[in-house]
């Protein structure tokens, strides 16, 4: 393993390395934005997966683009209600066109946190979807496609169904061809709704509350009375478990632990509304989950307990106890991520095991977890290490188009 340090290099522009006998790098970057593409791809990645509307992923990529589709929807029979039901907005899952509630929590909870960590940076970022130019910020636009999908989801009692997707999984075809019906599907038996959705429902509703307030009060007491309302299911629910039923063979996103999901509700309405029975139960609870604060394992779609526990921190808690507990253990975990990555050739925090379907995500929440610790107690390792897992996984958009030998950019280093 060879390291090179190009810290001493501080002329912005495309570089190669040229060593004879071994060969020539790649074109890479240097200069203060090297990242700036990674962010602007990534979000496009969302856009790229609204459901309910015509995607064009022009201009960076002409010929990605979709029609209209999924705009019909009905109650499947493990919901409890039959009839017709709204098929509104949403980010397809992956290579299915489903949308579920669970992964829906981390991953919409944590661009809107990516938003209250960075907003004054990311503010004025074009991402080039159809709403920009309004006045709200690119960024909450795009968040506010899967918010709105989230809401058509939630029953009148406050409890939220699982997922709305086909009952089996839609042939390899484009969206608009996909015509298999949407349903919204439950878990078969009363109370139909389950806990782990719900209290996820509760936890971004509540951060949405809070980050839309500036732009759109109306829109955020909306979220935060469906977060609150989703609280009172839970109360009377807290343990109702999904798997698949009927004959739904899509994905499970079953989770049969739904104490972090709790957690994590209290956690975030607290931080929204202050409200003693939120902190009440947060601090009940949270020993529990101190364990998830480790170096190996960072937050994931079953296993939001670092969330719950980070944003008790970073909302200012009051429990001194509880506040230096987290601390510490994050600390502990950063540092211990920080070494392993150190010695991985590619400076990849990921763990032999960890190596999975999805493991980009793995990746990106070792950063996320790197980025909070730096909240907890500024570390230019933890900034440094956050960001070797964005070049490991995204190198191609951290890269500039290849330059020519006899692009005047172009230096030997
Ligand atoms: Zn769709």
């Amino acid at each position: 393993m060879q390291t090179a340090d190009f810290s001493s290099v501080k002329e912005n522009g495309t570089y190669y390395l040229d060593v004879p006998g071994v060969g020539k790098s790649w074109s890479f970057a240097i200069g203060p934005d090297v990242y700036s593409r990674a962010f602007y791809l990534t979000m496009r990645a969302f856009y790229g997966q609204r459901c309910g509307t015509a995607v064009d992923l022009s201009p960076d990529f002409p010929n990605y683009k979709h029609a209209a589709c999924h705009l019909s929807g009905a109650f499947h029979a493990t919901s409890g209600k039959s009839g017709a039901h709204v098929s509104e907005k949403g980010w397809h899952d992956a290579g299915d066109y489903g949308r579920y509630i669970v992964n829906s929590g981390i991953s919409t909870g944590e661009l809107l946190w990516t938003w209250e960590l960075f907003g004054p940076r990311l503010k004025s970022i074009k991402l080039n979807i159809p709403e920009s130019g309004n006045s709200t910020p690119d960024i909450l636009d795009e968040i506010r496609w899967n918010l709105d999908w989230m809401l058509t989801m939630q029953d009148e009692d406050g409890g939220v169904w699982h997922k709305q997707t086909s009952e089996n999984f839609a042939a390899f075809v484009m969206p608009e061809k996909d015509k298999l019906t949407s349903y919204v599907i439950g878990t078969g038996k009363e109370p139909y709704k389950n806990s782990c959705a719900t209290a996820d429902f509760a936890a971004v509703m509540a951060i949405a509350a809070r980050a839309y307030k500036e732009f759109d009060a109306e829109y955020a007491l909306m979220c935060l009375r469906a977060a609150e309302k989703a609280w009172v299911w839970l109360e009377k629910y807290p343990n109702v478990t999904f798997r698949n039923s009927g004959n739904v063979l899509t994905g499970g996103y079953g989770d049969m632990d739904c104490r972090d999901e709790l957690l994590w509700a209290s956690a975030e309405l607290w931080r929204t509304t202050r409200k003693e029975t939120y902190e009440k139960y947060f601090l009940e609870h949270f020993s529990e989950q101190l364990p998830a604060l480790r170096a190996t394992g960072p937050p994931s779609w079953p296993r939001v307990a670092p969330l719950a526990l980070w944003t008790y921190v970073l909302g200012g808690g009051t429990n001194q106890n509880a506040v230096d507990a987290i601390r510490q253990a994050s600390v502990r975990a950063a540092d211990e991520i920080v070494e392993r990555t150190n010695q991985n050739a590619y400076r990849v925090s990921l763990t032999t095991r960890e190596y999975v379907w999805g493991s980009n995500a793995v990746a990106a929440n070792y950063s996320v977890q790197l980025l909070v610790a730096n909240v907890m107690k500024p570390d230019v390792r933890y900034r440094q290490t956050a960001t070797e897992n964005v070049l490991a996984f995204m190198g191609n958009a951290t890269r500039r188009t290849p330059v020519s030998a006899s692009a005047s950019s172009a230096e030997r280093v």
